[in-house]
């Protein structure tokens, strides 16, 4: 049988935090529990869980700082988080760049909801990326076996939403990809999140990209593609 996979819980709320671990453990997961930040960065790096489901609003550390913990901890740098907010204009702020989440569910949700998102983020984690060869777009290459995105030969770290979305953008050599498309390569199929959170993510990449993210062009209407041509082409 399959190892149970683990599942670290960061909730102060101890009814919803009980309830995601009774709801959990029924799916198979095993489950480790949180109840402040400070825990949850002890807990991230020794229960060695394969997904974080983190709230946002934590006494001691908020959730976003338990994030950044975890992304620059190397042993938990690409464990995926899922954060909970209870507010959706909070959105922009968990799948930016300061904190790196691989997706968010808004509060209230539904508990199932929210065992199909953890489901479809642990099956893209244990896929990785396509198995193509290396992909090169001018100084940024991407190497899926290691997972590793190199920009002029150093190293960046993107989220594994992020790398999945560059991935499509540089496997469609240049063609316009729609947003839906994007969403499905990088999220999975029947996976529903707004077109917005595309957008979000496109943005943390391109700030990541630094000087090479103009790489990414937005095409009004229809969504993105990745190409050298200069800029005045996009008309
Ligand atoms: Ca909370």
């Amino acid at each position: 049988m399959a190892r149970a996979r683990h599942v670290l819980v960061v909730e102060d709320e101890r009814d919803l935090a009980d309830l995601l671990a009774y709801n959990l453990r029924k799916a198979g997961y095993e489950v480790t529990l949180a109840h402040n930040g400070t825990r949850a960065v002890e807990a991230s790096a020794k229960a060695g869980p394969d997904l974080i489901l983190l709230d946002l609003m934590l006494p001691e550390l908020p959730g976003t700082e338990v994030a950044k913990r975890v992304r620059t901890n190397p042993s938990t740098a690409h464990v995926p988080i899922i954060m909970l907010t209870a507010r959706a204009d909070e959105v922009d702020q968990i799948v930016g760049l300061t904190i790196g989440a691989d997706d968010y569910v808004t509060k209230p949700f539904s508990m199932k909801i929210l065992l199909a998102r953890i489901d479809a983020v642990l099956r893209r984690a244990q896929e990785g990326p396509s198995r193509d060869a290396g992909l090169r777009l001018g100084a940024v290459e991407i190497d899926p076996s290691a997972h590793r995105v190199l920009v002029e030969g150093r190293p960046i770290h993107l989220t594994l939403t992020e790398f999945r979305l560059l991935a499509a953008l540089f496997q469609a050599g240049g063609r316009v990809l729609s947003r839906v498309t994007l969403m499905t390569r990088a999220m999975g199929p029947g996976i529903a999140v707004t077109e917005r959170t595309i957008d979000v993510h496109m943005t943390a990449i391109r700030k990541k990209l630094g000087a090479h993210g103009a790489m990414i062009r937005t095409v009004r209407g229809v969504g993105y593609r990745a190409t050298m041509e200069p800029e005045t082409a996009e008309v």
